[in-house]
Order: structure tokens, then C-alpha cells, then sequence
């Protein structure tokens, strides 16, 4: 299956006429390939959004877009489940994850339709200034261009999360979905096509980062970027927007923390320990998979989370009861085996896995690996590895717990399971942390805000700040006395 750019309501091929493969993880086969997009082809994007925007989609009300969001969310509903077959075979997810994804992504279309039928009623509204010779009065109005650039871990539902509050405040996008799964982007793009947003105002270039990514992060004609991906990839998104002191919003990678105390119920704690770091294979940027556990409860905890691990199942994400996928490719999987084999030399031991041979024969599988004694220098503990991989650390104190998992340079989420209220609420807010999870890990809400603090990134998508990241605020400030205002007439 070949397909194509969707650039100005046409699907169209990439101007060199190059393509990628499209691998399914589970069988390491190609089934499809998308057009290797190139600057050509983002520039041809970025012009077709202006057109669009100016044309009319900038002065649209929030309830006309509203309209098309809840038509693109109905569109979605009605394919969920072959959108969820896509996504698994483009990436490897377990499909009842990738089933909750599509009704995700059908979620945020809606909400941001309510939100951008609010936003009409906000539009003037007055601020108090205290001087009533004036007015002033607030407009919210869209950025202009939006720069999408996702990854690939949540194909459909990445895509959701920025498309839609874009839309909702009335930019037009140009979206540049990850090479490793472009599918449901595209999918999404003849969705809304269906739906009847104009032309322009979704634009869809397939592509590498190197190429098609990083013309559209330093496209003069892009009015914010929104990114999502991996540190290297953001810094250098960041440096292509400096050049252009462009705005930017950066969602990066992270290495989160689970501090586990000993009076919680042992079989929960392994739930949310599983939850937090093995949803999506691990390939979760905000994966909670530096454990803590209190030491008294070490060992009793070491032993449940040990069976339960083992009996996971393995297996081709389009088999109903798999539990744990293959990973998104053969690079991906070497990568974290070799971490592993690295972190081992480093002194760390294995609970269980940690062997890639041991996998199956067939697909980018490895296994789910539990590891100990990962001491604070070990990259196991310092680096992101995206991953089926954890590691489990034994803690005294309070105090001890919350110093090593805020041992980090990233801070995008952090989860802490502990019964007693006040201590998990002191330990929530001493956790240096964009997103705290207390007594679960991993929900994420269309309504909550969704970001990070030091290297995890900045600015918060999702909720109302994720529309606000695609709006300008201006303010018309109006003089409205019946007198002379006189700083330069009047009589001295
Ligand atoms: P990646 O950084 O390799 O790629 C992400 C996207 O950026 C892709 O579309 C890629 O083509 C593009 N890209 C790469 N280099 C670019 C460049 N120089 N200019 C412009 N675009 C470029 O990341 P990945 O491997 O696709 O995803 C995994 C990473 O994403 C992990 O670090 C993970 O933590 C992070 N992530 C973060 C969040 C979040 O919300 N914070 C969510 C999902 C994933």
C-alpha cells in the first residue's frame, strides 16, 4: 500500500517521489510505505496553511470549528477499531491499548470542540485596570501556522493532542508524524477531509526528522512549533526556532520515579509498578521506571513483582490477549538491550529477564526486564531507555525518597504509592515534577495539564493551557472619557 502527503485537501506524493518503508513490528515485514517527504514538500505545506488560515479559517468562531472538531471525533468513533488496527500494526501495541488510544484521540476532538465554543463567549472580555478612562478589553486569536512534530509511540492519540486544541483555536497545521508510524496521521487527515474542514487547514508531510522535521521546525512561515519527542531531537528543534526567535513548546523524554512505602497493599503496588513502567512496552515518556520501595517491604515486594512480571504475556499486539508488544523497531530494540548489557556491566542485577535472546524468534520483542543494585551512576538510573526495563531501589526515609527521585535531570512526571494522606501529599509536593501520580501511575487526562520541567521540556499541553499554546492574546485598550486627555494641550 503506497500512500501519500495530504497537502491542500490533495494527497499527493513527495516531491522527489521517494518513500520509507512502514514495518510491522511483529513480523518485521513491510506493508505499506509513505512518501519521504522533503523541504519541498513542507514548504508547499506551510504555504497551503497560510492560504487557508487568511482565506478564512483565522476568523472563524469557535462554534463553527466546534462543528468540524465533533464531526472529525465522529469520524473517529466510527473507525476506532481500524485506526486501533493500524496503530498496533504500524508500532506493535497491544489493540486494547490501542483501542483505548482511539477513543482518546475521538475524546480530545470533543473537548476542544467545547472549548472552542467557550472561547467565543471570552472574546472582549473586560480586565479591571482601575482607571475607568479606559477600557480594556482581551481578544484571543490563533497563533497563525502551527509546527506539529510527534513521535511515535501513541501514533493517533499524539496527533489528537495537538491537532485538535490547534484547531479549536484557529490555526491551520502542518503535522509532521513520526517516520516509524505515519498511519494513523494520515488516517486522521481523511478523517477531517470527511468531516469537511477546509482545505489547507490540515496539512499532513510524512518524512524523517532530519528532513522534513527540521525544515518545518525552521519554516519562517510556522508561528509556534509544538513539539514532542526525544532530548537531542527538541534541543535541536529549539536552536532551528532560536534562529527565527520563534515560539516553541517542548514535550520530552523523562525518567520518572515511583517511591513505593511500606504501608501500602504489596499486590496494588505491583499493578501500578506494572502500569507505570510496561504500559506501551515501556515506550512511555513519562514511564515511572526508577522504583523505590521502603525497606521493610523490599524484599515481600521483590518477590510479587517477580511472578507477576514473569507471567505477563508476550506476544503480536493484534492477539487480544497480549499484554507486552514487540518494540517499535529492530534499532529500538537493540538500543535497550544494549543499555541493559551496559547497565549490567555497571554493576547491575537482574531479577528477571534482561536476556533478548531468550525472546521470541520473530519481531522486535524483548522481554520484560526488572533489575537491581542500579546504583546512581549506572545510565540505567540516568538515562532514558523506552523500554520494557525497570529498576528497583531500596529507601529508609522519607527524606531518602524523595532525594533519589528527584536525582534526575528530567522531571516529567513522578508517582508515589502511600496510605498515609499526609505524608503522600508532603511527598507529592516536594517531588520536583510536572505531572505526580499518587496511588496509581500513568493516567493521562484530555483535561489535566500534560508537560514537564527541567530536561523534560516546557509549557503544558493539554486542558485549557493546550488550546492557550495556539492562541495570542491581545489587548485593545480603548479610551472612552468624554474629556481632552491633555498631556500636551493643556494650558500650562
Ligand atoms: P525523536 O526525537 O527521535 O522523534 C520525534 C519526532 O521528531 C519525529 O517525528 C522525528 O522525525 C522528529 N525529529 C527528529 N529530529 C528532528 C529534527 N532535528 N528537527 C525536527 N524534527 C525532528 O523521538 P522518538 O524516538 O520518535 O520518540 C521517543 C521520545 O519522545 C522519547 O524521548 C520520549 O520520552 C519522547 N516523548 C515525550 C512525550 C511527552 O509528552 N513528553 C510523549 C511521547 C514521547
Amino acid at each position: 500500500m503506497q500512500n501519500l502527503n495530504f497537502i491542500e485537501g490533495r494527497w499527493t506524493p513527495s516531491a522527489t517521489g521517494q518513500t520509507l518503508p512502514v514495518i510491522d513490528p511483529a513480523t518485521e515485514q513491510a506493508f505499506a510505505e509513505i512518501p519521504r517527504g522533503t523541504a519541498e514538500d513542507i514548504d508547499a505545506a506551510v504555504t497551503a496553511a497560510e492560504k487557508a488560515l487568511n482565506a478564512g479559517w483565522r476568523n472563524t468562531t469557535g462554534a463553527q470549528r466546534a462543528k468540524l472538531l465533533r464531526a472529525i471525533a465522529q469520524g473517529i468513533e466510527a473507525e476506532a477499531e481500524a485506526l486501533a488496527q493500524l496503530d498496533v500494526r504500524d508500532c506493535g501495541k497491544p489493540i486494547i491499548e490501542a483501542r483505548y488510544d482511539a477513543g482518546d484521540a475521538a475524546l480530545c476532538f470533543n473537548y476542544y470542540a467545547d472549548l472552542a465554543e467557550a472561547l467565543d463567549a471570552r472574546q472582549g472580555e473586560a480586565i479591571a485596570i482601575g482607571d475607568d478612562r479606559f477600557e480594556v478589553k482581551l481578544r484571543y486569536e490563533p497563533a497563525g501556522v502551527a509546527g506539529l512534530i510527534v513521535p511515535w509511540n501513541f501514533p493517533l492519540v499524539n496527533a489528537a493532542w495537538k491537532v485538535a486544541p490547534a484547531l479549536a483555536a484557529g490555526c491551520s497545521v502542518v503535522i509532521k508524524p513520526s517516520e516509524l508510524a505515519s498511519l494513523s496521521t494520515l488516517s486522521l487527515a481523511r478523517i477531517a477531509e470527511t468531516a469537511g474542514l477546509p482545505a489547507g487547514v490540515l496539512n499532513v508531510v510524512t518524512g524523517l526528522g532530519s528532513e522534513a522535521g527540521a525544515r518545518l521546525a525552521g519554516h519562517p512561515g510556522i508561528a509556534k512549533v509544538s513539539f514532542t519527542g526525544g532530548v537531542d531531537s527538541g534541543r535541536r528543534v529549539m536552536q532551528a526556532r532560536a534562529e527565527l526567535v520563534g515560539d516553541v513548546a517542548l514535550e520530552l523524554g523523562g525518567k520518572s520515579a515511583m517511591i513505593v512505602f511500606a504501608d501500602v497493599d504489596l499486590d496494588h503496588a505491583v499493578e501500578w509498578i506494572l502500569m507505570g513502567s510496561l504500559y506501551n512496552q515501556g515506550q512511555v515518556c513519562a514511564a515511572t521506571s526508577r522504583v523505590l520501595v521502603q525497606e521493610s517491604v523490599y524484599e515481600a515486594l521483590l518477590t510479587k513483582l517477580h511472578a507477576a512480571v514473569v507471567g505477563l504475556r508476550v506476544g503480536a499486539g493484534v492477539d487480544d490477549t497480549t499484554q507486552v508488544g514487540p518494540l517499535i523497531s529492530a534499532a529500538q530494540r537493540d538500543r535497550v538491550a544494549s543499555m541493559v548489557r551496559q547497565g549490567i556491566e555497571q554493576g547491575a542485577r537482574v531479577l528477571c529477564g534482561g536476556d533478548v535472546s531468550a525472546s521470541h524468534g520473530t519481531g522486535f520483542y524483548y522481554p520484560p526486564t526488572v533489575l537491581l543494585d542500579v546504583s546512581r551512576e549506572n545510565l540505567l538510573w540516568t538515562e532514558e531507555i523506552f523500554g520494557p526495563v525497570l529498576s528497583v531501589t531500596r529507601f529508609s526515609t522519607e527524606a531518602q525518597a524523595i532525594e533519589l527521585a528527584n536525582d534526575s535531570r528530567f522531571g516529567l512526571a513522578a508517582a508515589v504509592l502511600c496510605n498515609d494522606q499526609a505524608q503522600r501529599e508532603r511527598v507529592a509536593s516536594s517531588l520536583v515534577a510536572g505531572i505526580v501520580w499518587a496511588n496509581c501511575s500513568g493516567p493521562a487526562f484530555i483535561q489535566a495539564p500534560w508537560g514537564g520541567v527541567k530536561q523534560s521540556g516546557f509549557r503544558r499541553g493539554l486542558g485549557e493551557w493546550g488550546m492557550h499554546e495556539f492562541l495570542e492574546l491581545k489587548q485593545i485598550t480603548t479610551y472612552i472619557s468624554d474629556q481632552a486627555w491633555g498631556h500636551f494641550t493643556a494650558a500650562s
